[in-house]
């Protein structure tokens, strides 16, 4: 998110600075910035413009009188976030929120004047948020949807992902122009980046749609964004699954999102986790349970049977005779661990009936049947 920074500072002046230095410090740095005496840099023009605008209101006693009440109530604080608002609209995390003062926010309807002004800065209610860039802007926030193995959602682990974000075009550093290629000044805006409707003593802002705020024009767009100052790029990540998360789990990995434009942060990235069945675990809670398939023999007789932990490592589980299916049997501390809980493995038994018999088989099997007072 663009900020407004502080016009006393932008002129690098006292707040009690007179008319006549505010005006001396206004020519020096325009002189020093502007655009014809710095064709290779871009930089200078935005620097020209913020320049322009801190002169706009301060050489004026009157814009200059109400500049300094909302100063002094603190909509200033760090710079506030008015002209706000990305050229191109990106998701809803991309705006930076943190940074923005809502003029909404503010109860101005006491302070006369104040309202327009006010309006004016941010360019009015909603408007604001497509007025044009100046200052560092945050990166994308980035969402993504991850699938991940049953088993690495229960005991964490790290899941590579590629994502597609939003970044600032390493060829031209999001200027739009080609390398080479020379910047004139808009002449739609004049090279302020926007176009103003008058109202109340001051201007209501609009990001010119000729240079999409930038003030500029290259004499050639740059090959690898089209102009845009944008563009898509694949980016790997290694996410580090926490133990324990459930599918619909989310988590917000800072800076990981699109890169920041003009030195700003980058972006969040906010994974929403997908669980992916397992063959032979499912979950219940922080348990874990695996059917394990016994034949009529080893349900009858008893046995010793060997189940693998979600570690992968193997545990003895022994089954009394005369055991039936679905019956369950515990390994405690197994299962899920979240926090300081920790769930329990649990061992359901399935009966398999044999599909088919030898004759032998058969012939016992009929011997066991009769012995029952069964007749075949
Ligand atoms: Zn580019
Ligand atoms: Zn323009």
């Amino acid at each position: 998110m663009p900020q407004t920074k502080d016009f006393y500072s932008v002129l690098g002046v006292g707040s009690s600075a007179s008319q006549d230095e505010i005006k001396k410090a206004y020519r020096k740095l325009a002189k020093k910035y502007h655009p014809d005496a710095n064709k290779s840099d871009p930089k200078a023009a935005e620097r020209f413009k913020e320049i322009s605008e801190a002169n706009n209101v301060l050489s004026d006693p009157e814009k200059r009188k109400q500049y300094d009440e909302m100063r002094r109530l603190g909509a200033f604080d760090g710079g506030f976030g008015g002209f706000g608002g990305a050229r191109s609209p990106r998701g809803p995390g991309a705006r930076g929120a943190s940074q923005t003062i809502n003029f909404q926010d503010f109860d101005i309807g006491g302070l006369g004047g104040l309202g327009d002004l006010f309006s004016s800065m941010f360019g009015g209610g909603e408007s604001r948020e497509s007025a044009r860039q100046t200052g560092p802007e945050k990166g994308q926030t980035v969402e993504a949807n991850l699938d991940i193995p049953f088993r690495t959602a229960a005991r964490g682990g790290k899941v590579p992902i590629e994502l597609e974000v939003s970044e600032e075009c390493p060829t031209c550093h999001g200027s739009g122009a080609a390398p080479g290629a020379s910047l004139r000044i808009c002449p739609e805006c004049n090279g302020r980046g926007v176009i103003s409707f008058g109202q109340g003593g001051f201007a209501v802002n609009r990001p010119c749609p000729v240079c999409l705020g930038r003030g500029q024009i290259p004499t050639e767009p740059c090959p690898s964004c089209h102009g845009n100052g944008e563009i898509r790029a694949r980016r790997k990540v290694l996410i580090s699954v926490p133990p324990g998360v459930d599918t619909g789990s989310k988590i917000r990995l800072k800076g990981q999102g699109g890169k920041g434009t003009r030195n700003g942060p980058s972006g969040d990235l906010i994974i929403t986790f997908n669980v992916q069945p397992d063959k032979f675990y499912r979950r219940d809670g922080l348990d874990v349970i695996a059917t394990v398939p016994l034949n009529i023999a080893q349900a009858t007789l008893g046995t010793k049977i060997s189940v693998r932990t979600l570690d992968g490592k193997k545990v003895a589980l022994k089954i009394p005779p005369g055991t039936p299916s679905g019956k369950r049997f515990r390994v405690r501390g197994q299962g899920i661990e979240k926090g300081d809980k920790k769930g329990d493995l649990i061992v359901e038994v399935s009966i398999q009936v044999p599909e088919k018999l030898s004759e032998e088989q058969e012939r016992m099997m009929k011997e066991f049947a009769e012995s029952g007072g069964l007749k075949y």
